[in-house]
């Protein structure tokens, strides 16, 4: 029998919604989310996208940085791939209507104003404001929305792949508005799910970010790598109701510096590039600032700026603090490290091809060799709408108008009643966070791996056991996720016998 679909997308971040658009309408694309079209980290994505679009700048010095802040661990075609293709992607947003910030220059002619962040060695930041998230999502969900050929389905968390003599076609998927499981099949399927970083307790990621695509892949036999280089991000504001929200770093490319309670300055004393060090560097610094005085927060100041300057170009950050009742013209701000960023996940190679037929995969659910230990800032949208693209041609490259596939089982509730005490599945989604961040985070140790591990392998068993007897809900799929996300982190830490880019384990230090 046809597959229902030629491609079915799982996600609708940058990943999900450029790959779509690459189809022509010759093409039956379905999208799946877990919420709504645009919930996803993409649209809470501020700073920008890195790519080479300023003549002083180059591929190679851009390429460069990115060795640099991946501490030896990148794979440099990968690398080269993604720099090389950079500047077509921007024209791809540019074309399909993404309005990118623009300044004057002396001679009055207008350009895009390109912003600079950590790690970068040149301004190659395009941006749209402090909003570039919003603004990509905004404009190519409008045009998802339009398309004949693509159909959408919101509310549907995808539960597992589903493979036909070794390859990939389809999944079951929970629709959340029916409770019904359903049945998907596709002749390719790319995986567009995102990173995992709520499997911490403090994130900024929204809650999709559950690593549900890493886990999915990894029970269905693909391969998934560099699971322990977890970013976090140094400054999330510090505030009971602010839920980390992010401080992007191109505040401290504008020149905000970080500031102890009592309003020293500390960076310098850790790094030469002070608050423009690489990601992990800021975050250690602060982390051990931290624990070195016993508070709970360090603070952001950009303060010493014109008050017109810093509206212009943080104009969120700005409206949110005040909201919180911090006017960052006016003085700094409490911030605190969150977990941010997955550099690991599913292995893909330059098509975006997994190692299983038919499974794709693109966006930060990836593990392309682009970030080895260490992502350099803004480099994670321009992996996806690279990856995304390069999925998308392959599928129509190697698309086959005979492909058939076998009847694909029902999924069988016979066996599950309904849950009586749903206070288990919060308890433990609390309990693994809890314990992520306390013994897989920002520092490391050998002791502290060995006590995740046996705590996990507990959990594990729980949550099994919960899983094959209790009809599923939307918490207990993510808790099943997250429960093999962080055994693969922790498992990955352990293994690896230095400290390395992001890992950092305090029994390896040269
Ligand atoms: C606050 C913040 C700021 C950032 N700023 C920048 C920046 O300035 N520059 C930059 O380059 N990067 C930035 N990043 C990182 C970047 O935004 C992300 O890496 C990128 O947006 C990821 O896009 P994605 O398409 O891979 O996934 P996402 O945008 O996270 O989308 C994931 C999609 O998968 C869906 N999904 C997940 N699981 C399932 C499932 N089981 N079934 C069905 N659907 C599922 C979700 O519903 C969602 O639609 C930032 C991240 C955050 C959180």
């Amino acid at each position: 029998m046809k597959p229902l679909f030629d491609v079915l997308i799982i996600g609708s971040g940058a990943a999900g919604l450029t790959a779509a658009l690459h189809f022509d309408e010759r093409y039956k694309v379905a999208i799946m989310c877990k919420g709504s079209l645009q919930e996803g980290s993409t649209l809470y994505a501020q700073g920008g996208i890195a790519a080479v679009l300023d003549d002083k700048d180059s591929i190679e010095a851009h390429i460069n940085d990115t060795l640099i802040a991946g501490a030896g661990l990148c794979d440099e075609k990968a690398v080269r791939f993604t720099v090389e293709n950079g500047k077509k992607a921007i024209q791809w947003l540019i074309d399909k209507g993404v309005q990118f910030t623009k300044e004057v220059d002396e001679k009055g002619t207008s350009r895009y104003h390109l912003t600079r962040e950590g790690g970068h060695s040149h301004r190659r930041i395009i941006h749209a404001h402090d909003q570039t998230g919003k603004s990509v999502a905004g404009t190519l969900m409008d045009l998802v929305r339009k398309a004949p050929n693509i159909t959408l389905f919101e509310e549907h968390i995808a539960i597992d792949l589903i493979k036909q003599n070794g390859r990939c076609v389809g999944c079951y998927a929970f629709n959340q508005r029916t409770k019904e499981v359903e049945i998907f099949s596709a002749q390719a399927v790319l995986l567009a799910t995102g990173g995992s970083s709520r499997v911490y307790l403090y994130s900024t990621n929204p809650a999709v970010s559950s690593g549900d695509g890493i886990a999915m892949a990894y029970r269905a036999g693909a391969k998934v790598s560099n699971m322990e280089f977890n970013q976090f991000h140094p400054t999330a504001l510090y505030h009971p109701e602010a839920r980390s929200f992010l401080i992007s770093e191109a505040m401290r490319g504008e020149g905000a510096i970080l500031v102890l309670p009592d309003g020293t300055r500390f960076m310098p004393k850790f790094d030469e590039r002070a608050e423009l060090a690489p990601r992990d560097i800021v975050a250690r610094a602060i982390d051990h600032e931290m624990k070195r005085l016993g508070v709970d927060c360090v603070y952001l100041d950009i303060s010493h700026k014109p008050a017109d300057f810093i509206i212009s170009h943080f104009p969120n950050i700005y409206s949110k603090c005040l909201h919180y009742g911090y006017d960052i013209t006016k003085g700094p701000i409490p911030v605190v490290p969150a977990a941010h960023y997955t550099c690991g996940g599913v292995a893909v190679d330059q098509h975006a091809r997994t190692t299983i037929p038919g499974l794709y995969g693109a966006g930060e659910v990836t593990c392309t060799g682009l970030h080895g230990a260490n992502r350099m800032a803004s480099n994670s949208l321009l992996e996806c709408l690279v990856y995304a693209a390069a999925a998308s041609e392959d599928i129509m490259q190697n698309y086959d108008s005979h492909f058939a596939i076998e009847p694909i089982k029902a999924w069988d509730e016979s066996f599950v009643t309904d849950s009586d005490e749903e206070v288990l599945v919060t308890a433990n989604w609390d309990e693994i966070r809890r314990l992520m961040w306390n013994y897989v985070g920002i520092v490391r140790s050998n002791k502290r791996l060995k006590r995740a591990q046996e705590r996990i392998a507990l959990l594990k068993r729980e949550i099994q056991e919960y899983y094959r007897n209790f009809r599923i809900t939307g918490d207990l799929l993510e808790l099943r996720n997250l429960i093999v996300i962080a055994e693969l982190i922790v498992e990955a830490a352990a293994a690896r016998k230095e400290s390395l880019g992001l890992h950092y384990n305090s029994d390896y230090l040269d």
